[in-house]
Formats: structure tokens, sequence, C-alpha cells
């Protein structure tokens, strides 16, 4: 079983959902990131105009100290860890998620153009390589379907993937 995994992903591709699912087939321990980053106050300052908070990855960094397990967030992959899933979502399906979790028009358009662009996907292999990265499409699937697939990635039966998407449609 691998020792420290970050699970990321545009927001709305179903970290959090998914993260409950594998902890509690796994046994693993998660970390929610941005409820951490919130709580424990660890970012350098507030961003009002987008609503969100900069994180500090020193201070998170700092924060988790030796730690093992799954950590979640859209930033999870700014930290050091052995493998990093990448969850995907067409950019038309995602934005309707958001929306549906009542985020505003311009957040749900902005996250839908950044999963077009493979944005974290792009950051996650600049910082990982071919060879750390798992990269797992959930549209059109269930959040179980999905938690099977990260749990085979943790465990080492599945094979490193990336750019198995192609959202640019979208745009
Ligand atoms: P994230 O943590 O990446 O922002 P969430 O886990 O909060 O995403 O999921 C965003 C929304 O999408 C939630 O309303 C959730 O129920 C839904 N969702 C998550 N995973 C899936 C999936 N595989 N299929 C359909 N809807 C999903």
């Amino acid at each position: 079983m691998t020792r420290r995994i970050v699970l990321t992903g545009t927001p709305g591709t179903g970290k959090t959902t998914v993260s409950e699912l594998v902890a509690e087939r796994t046994g693993l321990d998660v970390v929610h990131l941005n409820d951490e980053i919130r709580d424990e106050k660890l970012y350098t300052e507030r961003d009002d105009e987008r609503d969100s908070l900069v994180a500090d990855v020193e201070a998170i960094t700092e924060w988790l100290g030796e730690w093992d397990g799954m950590v979640e967030s859209h930033l999870s992959h700014l930290l050091d860890a052995d493998v990093a899933v990448v969850l995907r979502c067409h950019p038309e399906e995602l934005e309707e998620r958001l929306r549906e979790r009542g985020e505003s028009e311009a957040k749900a358009r902005e996250n839908a153009e950044s999963e077009a662009l493979d944005v974290v996907l792009s950051e996650a292999v600049d910082r990982f390589g071919t060879e750390a990265v798992y990269e797992i499409d959930t549209t059109d699937r269930t959040p179980e379907a999905v938690a099977d697939d990260v749990v085979a990635a943790v465990e080492g039966e599945m094979e490193p993937r990336a750019g198995t998407v192609n959202f640019i449609d979208y745009l």
C-alpha cells in the first residue's frame, strides 16, 4: 500500500465524496485540507474578490508534519507525496455539479474552464512525473465506481496514467 497519497482535481470533481468512500474501504486516514486551511489559518491572505484563501504551503507542510494516508484538496498536489490521484470530470457536468452545490455562475464557469485546460493535471504531472500520477475520469460515473479506481491506484493494482481525457471541446 502506498504511504502518502494526494487526491487532487478541480473543485467539483468529487474529491470529498470519493475520499470518504476510500477511507471506509481502506481504513486510510483522510485529511480534508481545505477545511484545515480555513480552521487552522494555513493561509497567507484572503482573496475577497475570488472569495477564497491563498494557501500557505509552507505552513501546511509544517502543520502536517510526518504524515501518511490521504490528503484531499485541489491544492494537495502542491505537497510532497508518493502518488497523486487526479480526478477529472467533463466541464459541462462539472459546471452542473458546482451550480447544484450552490456555487456562483462565475465560479462554476472558471472551474469548468480550468478543467478543460487540464490545469490541475498538468501541475500534478510537472511535480510528480507521469510515473506517480493516476488520472481518473468521474464523468457519468458513480462515486462508488470512482472510489473503486482510487483504491486500485492506491493498492498498486492500476498503472499510472495521465492525458487519458480530452475536454478541450468545451472551450
Ligand atoms: P470536490 O471535493 O472535488 O469539490 P465533492 O465531493 O464536493 O467535490 O463533489 C461535488 C458534487 O458532485 C457533490 O454534489 C457530489 O455529490 C457530486 N459528485 C461527486 N462525485 C460524483 C460522481 N462520481 N458522480 C456524480 N456526482 C458526483
